[in-house]
């Protein structure tokens, strides 16, 4: 699906001379992750992309698991992925498995070993590394390398029936061991291994490389343009030549573009499954993982998640986008949607001391003043109210507007209140506040007599609701990584603040999900993993402010 046109880029120029010159007549894209951890922001840039350009052409995108490695896969990343998939809000035309390929992967490897193209090799992995050579020194042949097709034949065979331990043969494509491309230097395309597949089971032991197993797939779906990151560029004469050796019928394109960096974001499923594995976060959703269910969990929404993605745009080097450019698309996505409210984090008692005793009121308020269609609704009011402590000061400095020993603020929505008297326990601390309001000041009613400067918000004592609140900084703090440090060592220690706060009284039917603009603190969502009937949590999405420009 797409609300609006993609903007204009590279990729989208060669699809549209594709298309106007006849080499295709319909386009096929595919996002082809491998099921290996869960999904993150990156991914979302490649499936935005993926999609979007085969919807505005008319054309189609697979899903496509990447699972040929039995290792790291597990079905569980794979049902995360789907959903994430369609949670960002795109249908994919077929799902496959590349591992539902094995058989005619397999088969095309026969054919190289039968053109003289493949051979197989009784070098150790280590051995295999020192024969390739360097850049600036060619590779040397393995000894194995003229091995009769006969031989190669029925040593690949005994191969995949068995016979040999991991790492005890490969199959190497026979390319150029002196090409100035490392990667065509009788690049390993099939490897052993013991292990059980998420899909396959034990049926197989022999398993085809990425480079080797990626261009077939795409050829098998009939792709046109496989869109992949830049590190791959110099493996693309690989891609060309698994087509063209392999005879595949259909002749897919392999384009680059520069993946999406984030500031103060790891975004590696490796180091983001450590970050799970060793517990430094709540599970591959925590709120300050990058990953899709991490922002979804958040409070982030699809919509933001695939206009921020459309505005980094796609490019052909690599650059860091700042993680603020994210936080925007999420703020003006929310800005109609959140119905506003008033919560207090972190509360100050304050007693109204000429408010009649037992006396509730109920004050009319909007729920979003740019969206009228929003409505209204009504906030309890009474002698004894919660605010913020940080709306008031015992020794103010110039400038501060909100409470203070004989300072009059207004309460958002309700009367001026002044402070007359500070309570404190016995060792000093505030613990209240004994103020009186002005009945002629009530919010709505026209009142000019005197103006205020601050504005503070409130909940009421008796019916507010507590809730805890989650508060969070970035997980990472640096992105520039000194010499024999890793990302571990720059985690934030502050990265999560958890607290008791107090919310308007009619949110105590919130859902999961739901986000609000508490005044003056920013965007929250309702977590859906801890709140429960009894309680309810909620995640701070982004602040309100920021100095961020596009
Ligand atoms: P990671 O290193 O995080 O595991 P990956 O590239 O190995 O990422 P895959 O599952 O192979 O992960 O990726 C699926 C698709 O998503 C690939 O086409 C890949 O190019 C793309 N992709 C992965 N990370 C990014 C990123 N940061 N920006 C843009 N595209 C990305
Ligand atoms: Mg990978």
């Amino acid at each position: 699906m797409s609300d609006k046109q993609t903007s204009s880029n590279f990729i989208k120029n060669i699809v549209i001379n594709d298309l106007e010159s006849g080499k295709h007549e319909t386009i096929i894209t595919r996002f082809p992750p491998e099921p290996n951890g869960y999904l993150h922001i990156g991914h979302a840039k490649s499936i935005t992309l993926n999609f979007e350009l085969a919807d505005e052409f008319k054309g189609k995108t697979n899903l496509r698991f990447d699972d040929t490695n039995p290792i790291k896969e597990d079905t569980e990343y794979v049902e995360s992925i789907k959903e994430d998939v369609k949670w960002l809000g795109f249908d994919w035309e077929e799902l496959f498995f590349a591992s539902e390929y094995f058989e005619k992967m397999f088969n095309r490897a026969v054919i190289l070993i039968k053109k003289g193209k493949a051979y197989v090799c009784d070098l150790t992995a280590e051995q295999i590394r020192a024969y390739r050579g360097t850049l600036t020194k060619p590779g040397e042949e393995s000894p194995f390398r003229n091995r009769s097709i006969e031989e190669n034949l029925d040593l690949f065979e005994r191969m995949r029936k068995g016979e040999f331990t991991d790492g005890e043969k490969v199959l190497r494509a026979k390319i150029d061991m002196t090409s100035p491309n490392m990667n065509m230097r009788d690049p390993v395309i099939y490897r052993i291994a013991h292990a059980t597949h998420h899909n396959t089971g034990d049926k197989w032991c022999v398993y085809p490389m990425y480079d080797f197993a990626h261009p077939i797939e795409d050829a098998i779906e009939g792709i046109t343009h496989s869109i992949c990151t830049l590190e791959f560029e110099d493996h693309r004469p690989l891609y060309d030549w698994v087509i063209r050796e392999c005879e595949m019928e259909k002749q897919p394109q392999q384009i680059e573009f520069a993946r999406l960096n984030l500031t103060n974001t790891v975004m590696s499923k490796r180091k983001l499954k450590q970050l799970v594995d060793e517990n430094y976060v709540d599970g591959w959703n925590d709120p300050r993982m990058p990953t899709i269910s991490g922002l979804r969990r958040r409070g982030y929404t699809p919509e933001a998640i695939r206009n921020f993605c459309r505005e980094i745009g796609v490019a052909k080097n690599d650059s860091i986008v700042d993680v603020q450019m994210l936080e925007h698309f999420i703020r003006e996505d929310l800005k109609l949607k959140a119905a506003r409210t008033m919560a207090v984090l972190r509360p100050l008692k304050v007693v109204i001391t000429n408010y009649p005793v037992d006396q509730v009121e109920m004050l009319e308020a909007e729920n979003n003043p740019e969206n009228p269609e929003m409505g209204n609704r009504q906030i309890p009011f009474s002698r004894e109210i919660y605010i913020d402590q940080e709306d008031f000061m015992e020794n103010p400095p110039k400038k501060y507007f909100r409470l203070f020993l004989g300072n009059e603020v207004r309460l958002k929505h309700a009367y001026f209140i002044k402070c007359n008297e500070v309570i404190k326990d016995k060792d000093g601390n505030v613990i209240e506040l004994h103020c009186t309001y002005d009945p002629e000041t009530k919010s709505g009613t026209g009142f000019t007599g005197r103006k205020v400067k601050g504005t503070i918000h409130w909940v009421d004592a008796k019916q507010a609701r507590p809730a805890e609140i989650r508060l969070y900084e970035s997980l990472i703090l640096d992105e520039e990584q000194e010499e024999g440090k890793t990302f571990l060592d720059y985690i934030n220690p502050n990265s999560l603040e958890v607290i008791q706060g107090f919310v308007e009284p009619n949110m105590k039917d919130v859902l999961p999900q739901e986000k609000f603009q508490f005044f003056r603190h920013g965007y929250f969502n309702v977590d859906s993993k801890y709140t429960t009937k009894e309680k309810v949590v909620f995640n701070r999405i982004v602040s309100l402010k920021s100095s961020f420009k596009i």
